[in-house]
């Protein structure tokens, strides 16, 4: 963000995602609009929402302890303790984050998002995922290239519904990754709980925001020529819980981490 960027703009007479999903983890940034579809969606929003912050979490973490220092993370939200770059610099004080979003209210926030280590840095843009390049462009202001970046896409791309080219937005962004980057990505499911599903999707409509929930095969071709590293591509709770596996949570939400060949 430069001095003299102009104060965002946050139209309150339309829900957000962002605003929404703030509310579904028991934030205060979000209006009456916001929390009128959120109150509408079944109850189980509200863990599907936890359970990805939680993956979030357990994914950069176990990156960071993989030794990546350079993060691109598309789709952040409103910020909520602790943030991504909060976590991968607690392990690895020096690494990177540029963060994009397209709602202008998570720009207004986006302080919080800035204050990095001293070692590291961190870095936003307000842009949105359907323009790839632009991201691109601004992100090697401040990542190298050269060296392995994990890009997160969590809990973004179902708000790209296939008819504005979700794999190919995704292709352009990997493609330039060098080899040995990483794909994290999380995203809700249209099969594993389908009446709910049906349910989330008519309720964000009726607000007039379009959602693309996907099937495993369908969240799987996102992954398409990369390898999922281990447990593959799983409900968020069982994504790689390490030693003490308490009991399989249901969860409506895919999570998966890939390596760039
Ligand atoms: N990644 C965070 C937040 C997920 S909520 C987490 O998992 O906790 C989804 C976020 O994606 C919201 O902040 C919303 O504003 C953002 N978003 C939705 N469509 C977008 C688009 N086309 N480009 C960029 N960001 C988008």
């Amino acid at each position: 963000m430069t001095a003299g960027t102009p104060k965002p703009q946050v139209d309150t007479s339309k829900p957000h995602p962002a605003r929404v999903y703030d509310w579904l983890l028991g934030g205060k940034d979000n209006y009456e609009v916001d929390r009128q579809v959120g109150k509408r969606l079944p109850a189980e929003s509200a863990d599907a929402a936890r359970q990805n912050r939680a993956f979030m979490h357990r994914a950069a973490a176990w990156l960071a302890d993989n030794g990546v220092n350079q993060f691109l993370d598309i789709g952040t939200g409103i910020p909520t303790e602790p943030n991504l770059h909060q976590i991968v610099q607690g392990i690895l004080p020096t690494a990177r984050i540029v963060y994009a979003d397209n709602d202008p209210i998570v720009l207004r926030h986006a302080e919080a998002l800035l204050v990095s280590t001293t070692e590291g840095t961190t870095d936003y843009i307000q842009a949105d995922v359907r323009d790839p390049q632009e991201i691109l462009q601004y992100a090697r202001a401040t990542l190298d290239f050269e060296r392995p970046i994990a890009l997160s896409l969590i809990a973004l791309m179902h708000f790209v519904p296939d008819d504005q080219g979700p794999y190919e937005i995704v292709s352009s962004l990997v493609d330039v990754l060098p080899s040995g980057s990483y794909l994290v990505l999380s995203h809700a499911a249209s099969d594993l709980m389908p009446e709910l599903s049906d349910k989330v999707v008519a309720e964000y409509a009726k607000g007039g925001i379009r959602l693309g929930f996907r099937t495993h095969a369908g969240v799987g071709k996102f992954f398409d020529g990369l390898e999922l590293v281990e447990p593959g591509l799983v409900t968020a709770p069982a994504w790689f819980k390490g030693a003490n596996v308490p009991e399989q949570e249901l969860s409506g939400i895919y999570s998966g981490v890939a390596r760039i060949p």
